[in-house]
C-alpha cells in the first residue's frame, strides 16, 4: 500500500464503536454535512437525507437536504462546447423533492434553534438492528426554559411509499405554550448538475385539520409526485391542542398549539404517503392517500414494530459477524444497511452510485451495480439481484437504440444512466467503457450460477446475453498486425485514466466470456426447453450460423500478454507509456482527476482503479497465482485508487496471493471509507460499490469464496488480531453458514438440499446426514 493511502488510515474515528449503532453526540455545523449522508434513511424507492428536523441554522455550503424517489428526474439538454454526430442530446438528473420531515418547534415565540440557548444533552442514533433514526435532545432557551424533544424517524423498508416520524416532547422546567409547526417544504430545488434548479411545479395543494397534500409535477418531465401526511396525536396531545394551518403555493403548514403542562409528555406522529407515476394521464395522488391511509391505521408504533421485523429478517441473511474487530463489526452493519436502502426493487430501477442519499452522479446507475452490488445480492438476497437484473432487461430496448447511435449491432448498454439512455455528455469517460455489457452479462451468469433460476435465464437472461454479444461481434475487427486477431480497438477499461485505448486486456477477456456465456446459455436452453428457445430465438432473430460466428469470434479474440515482462498488459499503449508510481506523485496533487488535465494523466504509466487485478479476480480461474503476482506488483504502485471501488479488489488479490499485510489495509480503507469519510466526500452521499465491495473483501478476499463453472470455493484465512468471523451464503436455493476461527473453517447447512464445494483441494459435502464440517485452515 502507497504512504498516501496508509495515511488515510491513521484518521481519528467520527463515531464511538458501536455493534449496532452510529452515533451522533453532539450537534456541530461542521460535521453536519457528512452527517446528512451517513444518517440517510431510505427503502430502495426513496430516500430521505439525514437533515435535522428543524430549520438547519448553519451557513448554505455546510448542508444539501434531499428527498429523492429513485429514479425520478429532471431532463435538460446537454450542451457541448464542441459538437459532433451522435452524441447523446439530454440527460437525466434525480429531482429533489419536496421536504415532508420539516418541523419546528416553539416556545411561545422562541424557535428552537441549536445554535442559541443551550444544549444540555443531545444525540442521534442510527438504529441498525431496528431500522430507525432517533433524536433526543434537551434544550434550554434563552429565557430559561427547557424542553426535552425526542424524534424517531423511519422510512418503511416493507411499505415502499411510507416514511414517518414520531415528535415528542416534555417541558421540563415550565408550563405554557409550545407550538410544533409541520410543513411539506414544496419550495425546494437541487443543489447541483440541473441549470434549472427549480425542477418542480406545484400542480395542487390542500389542507385539512390533521391531513394534507401537495401535488408535484417535474417541469421537464412526466413525472408526478405526491405527498399525502396524516398527524395522529395522542389523546392528550389532541386534547390540549388547536390546530392552525396555512398554506401557500408551495408548502402547507399545520400548526398545532398545545398548552403544556411541566412535566407532561405530548406525541405528534407524522405519517406521509408518497407515491409518483411516470405517464402524464396519470395521477399519484389517490395511490398516496391509500398508503398514507393504511400506515395511520397501522399506527407509529407498529411500523416501527414491522420495521424492526423486517430488519430481523434481513439480518438473519445478511449479518456478517466479526469478532476481535469491533471497528468493522459496525462498518459491516453501516454497509449492509446502505445498500438495502439503496436498492430499488421493482425491476424498474436499480442502485445509484450514491444510492438515494445524495444528488452527487445524479442517481444515475452505473456498473456499480452489477459488478460490485449484485453479488451481495445474489449470494444473500437472490430475489433483489433478480430485480437489479430485470431493470437491464427492461431498458434492453433503449440499450438497442444506444448500439444503433455507435453504428453497432445488438445491444450497448449506457455507461450511466436512470432510463435507460446514456446520461452522459462525456463519451471519453462513458460510452467508451464498451465493458459494461460483458459485466451485466457476467452478472446475469452470477446469478444464474448462484440461484439456479432458470425462468429468469429463459425469459430474460438468455436475451440480455445474446444481445450484449452480439455487440463485441460488431466493435471489434480482425486486425493483420495482431496475427489477424480479433481486437477491440478505442475502449476503455475500468481504468478511467486509460481511455480510448486498444485491446484493453479486461475488455478483451470479459467480451470472449460474454460471448461465450451467450453460446452456452444458448446451447442449455435450447437443449432443455426447445419450444421456448425457438420463440426468443424468432423474436431476436438468433440463426444457427450466428450461434457459429460467436464461437469463431470468441476463439479469436486477442488476449494480451506481454512475454517480456511476463505480465498482462493493461493495453496496447500502457507499458509504453511514461512510468510513475504513485509514491512519487507530490500528494498535494491527489487525487489526480481533480488536479491533472486528462491528457497529463494519459501520458503516465498511472492507474485509478483496478483494471487488470479485476480481470485476474473475475475471470481468476484462468490465471495462475505466479501471474497475479506479477500483475499485483506490476500494476499495485502504480494504482492511485482515485475511485472508491478499487482498494476492494486488491485487498482480493492481496489475500489470494497471501499478501496479508496489504488485504488487510485495503480492506480497512474499503470499509469504513464512508463511516471515517476517508476521501472528504461522503456528504455527496454515500459510496455505494465500495459498500458491495466490503462485502466482496471479506467474503472473496478473507474466505477466498469464488465461484466458478457452478462450482464453489473457499480458501479462507483469519487475519491478524481477529477471533472469528462468520457469514451465510445462498447457493442454488441452500443456505450455508460460514465460521473462519483460528486454524479452523466451519461450514454449516442450514437448509435446503445438499451442497457441495471445496475447501482448499478437499471436497465438502453438506447434507442431512452431515450438516456441518469443521476442517483444518
Ligand atoms: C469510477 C467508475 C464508477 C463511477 C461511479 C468513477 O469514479 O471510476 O468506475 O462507475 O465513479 O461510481
Amino acid at each position: 500500500m502507497r504512504k498516501y493511502h496508509a495515511k488515510k488510515l491513521d484518521k481519528e474515528a467520527l463515531y464511538p464503536y458501536q455493534p449496532w449503532k452510529i452515533t451522533e453526540q453532539e450537534f456541530l455545523i461542521n460535521t453536519n454535512h457528512h452527517n446528512e449522508a451517513i444518517f440517510a434513511l431510505g427503502n430502495g424507492y426513496m430516500g430521505l437525507r439525514g437533515t435535522i428536523e428543524e430549520d438547519y441554522p448553519g451557513s448554505e455550503d455546510t448542508t444539501t437536504p434531499g428527498f429523492y424517489i429513485n429514479g425520478v428526474y429532471a431532463s435538460e439538454e446537454i450542451i457541448y462546447g464542441e459538437e459532433a454526430p451522435n452524441l447523446p442530446q439530454k440527460g437525466q438528473t434525480i429531482v429533489n423533492l419536496a421536504d415532508w420531515s420539516e418541523i419546528n418547534l416553539y416556545i411561545n415565540e422562541e424557535k428552537l434553534n441549536l445554535l442559541k440557548g443551550q444544549i444540555h444533552d443531545y444525540k442521534r442514533e442510527l438504529d441498525l438492528k431496528q431500522g430507525v433514526l432517533r433524536r433526543k435532545i434537551i434544550w434550554e432557551d434563552r429565557q430559561g426554559r427547557k424542553i426535552e424533544i425526542k424524534i424517531t424517524r423511519l422510512i418503511s423498508l416493507s411499505r415502499e411509499h411510507i416514511g414517518a416520524i414520531r415528535y415528542q416532547f416534555k417541558a421540563i422546567n415550565f408550563s405554557g405554550k409550545i407550538s410544533v409547526n409541520s410543513a411539506v417544504n414544496g419550495d425546494v430545488r437541487n443543489h447541483h448538475h440541473l441549470r434549472e434548479k427549480r425542477a418542480l411545479e406545484v400542480i395542487e395543494s390542500e389542507i385539512d385539520t390533521n391531513t394534507g397534500h401537495l401535488l408535484h409535477k417535474v417541469k421537464t418531465s412526466d413525472f408526478k409526485v405526491a405527498y399525502v401526511v396524516e398527524h395522529l396525536l395522542d389523546e392528550y396531545s389532541k386534547d390540549n391542542c388547536e390546530v392552525n394551518k396555512r398554506s401557500s403555493d408551495n408548502r402547507i403548514d399545520w400548526i398545532f398549539e398545545i398548552n403544556a403542562v411541566e412535566g407532561e409528555k405530548y406525541t405528534i406522529d407524522k405519517i406521509v404517503g408518497i407515491n409518483h407515476c411516470k405517464e402524464e394521464a396519470e395521477n399519484p395522488l389517490s395511490a398516496a392517500r391509500a398508503s398514507a391511509a393504511r400506515a395511520s391505521i397501522t399506527g407509529f408504533e407498529n411500523l416501527v414494530e414491522e420495521q424492526a421485523e423486517f430488519m430481523s429478517g434481513y439480518w438473519q441473511d445478511v449479518d456478517v459477524k466479526i469478532e476481535g474487530a469491533e471497528v468493522l463489526q459496525q462498518a459491516f452493519r453501516f454497509n449492509a444497511f446502505h445498500i438495502l436502502q439503496a436498492a430499488g426493487k421493482d425491476g424498474q430501477t436499480s442502485v445509484a452510485a450514491k444510492g438515494i442519499s445524495g444528488e452527487y452522479y445524479e442517481g444515475h446507475y452505473f456498473w456499480d451495480t452489477e459488478s460490485y452490488i449484485l453479488p451481495f445480492f445474489a449470494f444473500q438476497r437472490p430475489e433483489v439481484a433478480r430485480n437489479l437484473l430485470l431493470y437491464r432487461y427492461n431498458t434492453l430496448n433503449k440499450a438497442k437504440e444506444n448500439a444503433a447511435r455507435m453504428r453497432l449491432e445488438g445491444a450497448l448498454y449506457p455507461w450511466r444512466t436512470i432510463n435507460g439512455e446514456e446520461a452522459s455528455g462525456f463519451f471519453m469517460g462513458s460510452t467508451v467503457q464498451y465493458h459494461i455489457n460483458a459485466d451485466i452479462a457476467y452478472a446475469v451468469n452470477l446469478y444464474y450460477q448462484v440461484s439456479r433460476d432458470q425462468e429468469f435465464m429463459e425469459n430474460y437472461g438468455l436475451e440480455i446475453l445474446i444481445e450484449t454479444a452480439r455487440m463485441w461481434l460488431s466493435l471489434g475487427s480482425y486486425i493483420p498486425m495482431y496475427d489477424n486477431k480479433f481486437c477491440f480497438n478505442e475502449v476503455c477499461g475500468p481504468d478511467e485514466y486509460k481511455p480510448g485505448v486498444n485491446n484493453n486486456a479486461y475488455t478483451n477477456y470479459m467480451a470472449k466470456f460474454n460471448l461465450d456465456t451467450a453460446i452456452k446459455m444458448a446451447e442449455i436452453i435450447k437443449d432443455k426447453s426447445p419450444e421456448k428457445y425457438k420463440r426468443v430465438a424468432e423474436r431476436i432473430n438468433l440463426t444457427n450460423n450466428e450461434i457459429d460466428r460467436m464461437r469463431e469470434v470468441a476463439e479469436d479474440i486477442y488476449l494480451p500478454y506481454n512475454e517480456e515482462l511476463e505480465i498482462t498488459p493493461q493495453d496496447d499503449s500502457f507499458l509504453y507509456k511514461n512510468p510513475i508510481e504513485v509514491d512519487n506523485i507530490p500528494e498535494a496533487e491527489l487525487p489526480l482527476v481533480k488536479n491533472w488535465h486528462p491528457l497529463i494523466i494519459w501520458r503516465y504509466q498511472v492507474i485509478k482503479q483496478a483494471d487488470v487485478l479485476l480481470l485476474m479476480l473475475q475471470l481468476g480461474d484462468q490465471f495462475g497465482r505466479d501471474l497475479k503476482i506479477r500483475n499485483y506488483d506490476y500494476y499495485e504502485p502504480k494504482t492511485t485508487h482515485d475511485s472508491s471501488l478499487s482498494p476492494a479488489i486488491y485487498s482480493i488479490l492481496a489475500s489470494e496471493i497471501g499478501y496479508k499485510n496489504q488485504a488487510y489495509n485495503y480492506f480497512m480503507q474499503t470499509a469504513r471509507l464512508d463511516l471515517d469519510d476517508f476521501n472528504e466526500n461522503v456528504y455527496q452521499g454515500v459510496h455505494t460499490a465500495c459498500m458491495g465491495g466490503t462485502w466482496l473483501a471479506l467474503v472473496q478476499g478473507f474466505a477466498g469464496m469464488r465461484m466458478f463453472n457452478n462450482k464453489l470455493y473457499f480458501h479462507p484465512h483469519l487475519p491478524d488480531g481477529w477471533d472469528k468471523y462468520q457469514f451465510r451464503l445462498r447457493f442454488k436455493g441452500s443456505q450455508i453458514e460460514i465460521t473462519i476461527k483460528e486454524n479452523k473453517a466451519k461450514y454449516m447447512l442450514l437448509s435446503g438440499e445438499k451442497v457441495e464445494f471445496k475447501h482448499y483441494d478437499q471436497l465438502i459435502i453438506l447434507e442431512e446426514s452431515n450438516l456441518c464440517q469443521e476442517v483444518e485452515i
